[in-house]
């Protein structure tokens, strides 16, 4: 399921492509009837909170977004949803976002296809909604959410989710103080959106490990400031992922140490695999997908266990802080979320 950080880059990519603009809605699928009532109205703004994508359009452009005959269309991608776009040059930067997009036939006309005037493509027919403005169209399948709603509607959702740690107006305070309030695990807790909102499985495994947290570890055991250090990590962590579409944890001198990762589900796919400038898949990470394989900085055998209904990854010997009174192993004297990505790998 694309986490938050691929939730904000299809925002950006929205606003770029149809921000401020005059756009025709369709559901060529018919299962999105709404698409009808905002089609020629103004896309004005997307946004991304958490897993969900906002598009607010308004009936014209002398209107602005907010006002009360805004409506939104509310996208939650689910597990197999994306987005695919295609239009002039330079249109968008990015042709596909979610869930790898699957050849339906041989001779289907592909949104991928350079080679293709975008203005004749012809629409799945699975496609949900299509957005085309004057330079270009970008279509969902698949989505586990596409509605129309008011603003107390879309206010309604956003009351309902923690914080999001790529939000500039997110609120690190409400997530620390809940964490710190329960007595269920840090591992449980990072996974449910009302707590922290964008986190998935993937940024879950690599956090615990980067703050060598056992994820069994109840989240009133822990201190404020272990709390504030995982939204700390989040931050560089995530926005990493929304500028480069990538989710890469592991530090430089980690990478090449037990590489090897038995692809086991898709998972570990990444839009941009295929990219020879990015860190591959298989050192982007320290423990995700790596179950069995020898831990990348004490070699200890990485374990899996079910957990809040995902797999959870963990390297038993590194992630053994549990409680209060814990103090980070010897191995590790630094305080681990000081640990950052590279931030200059995709400038
Ligand atoms: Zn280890």
């Amino acid at each position: 399921m694309p986490e938050g950080h691929t939730v904000h880059r299809l925002a950006a990519a929205l606003r770029a492509g149809f921000g401020e603009q005059r756009v025709r809605t369709s559901s060529p699928q018919g299962r999105f009837s709404e698409a009808a009532d905002l089609d020629g109205w103004v896309l004005a703004d997307a946004e991304a909170v958490g897993k969900h994508l906002f598009l607010a359009f308004v009936p014209d452009a002398s209107v602005d977004a907010g006002a009360p005959v805004t409506r939104y269309v509310r996208v939650h991608l689910g597990l197999y949803g994306s987005w695919t776009f295609a239009g002039e040059p330079g249109f968008a930067t990015v042709h596909a976002i979610g869930a790898p997009r699957v050849r339906i036939g041989e001779r289907e006309e592909g949104l991928d296809d350079g080679d293709v005037d975008w203005r004749r493509i012809v629409p799945r027919p699975t496609t949900r909604l299509r957005i085309a403005g004057p330079q270009g169209l970008a279509d969902l399948t698949g989505p586990t959410a596409c509605e129309v709603l008011d603003a107390a509607g879309r206010q309604a959702v956003i009351d309902r989710l923690g914080p999001d740690p790529l939000r500039a107006d997110a609120d690190r305070r409400r997530f620390v103080d809940r964490v710190l309030a329960s007595r269920t695990a840090i591992g449980v807790l990072l996974m449910n959106q009302d707590v922290i909102a964008g986190i998935g499985n993937i940024y879950r495994a690599e956090v615990l490990f980067r703050a060598r947290l056992d994820p069994t570890v109840p989240g009133r055991d822990l201190t404020r400031g272990m709390v504030e250090g995982i939204w700390e990590d989040l931050v560089p962590l995530m926005e990493y992922g929304a500028r480069t579409g990538r989710i890469v944890t592991t530090q430089p001198e980690h990478r090449d140490i037990e590489a090897r990762i038995v692809e086991r589900s898709r998972g570990t796919r990444q839009n941009g695999d295929e990219d020879p400038d990015v860190v591959p898949r298989e050192k982007s990470f320290y423990v995700y997908h790596r179950q069995t394989l020898p831990c990348r900085v004490c070699a200890t055998e990485i374990r899996s266990a079910d957990m809040a209904a995902r797999t959870v990854f963990w390297c038993p010997r590194c992630q053994t802080v549990r409680s209060r009174r814990a103090t980070w192993t010897r191995e590790h004297p630094a305080a681990p979320w000081a640990l950052a990505p590279e931030r200059s790998e995709r400038p």
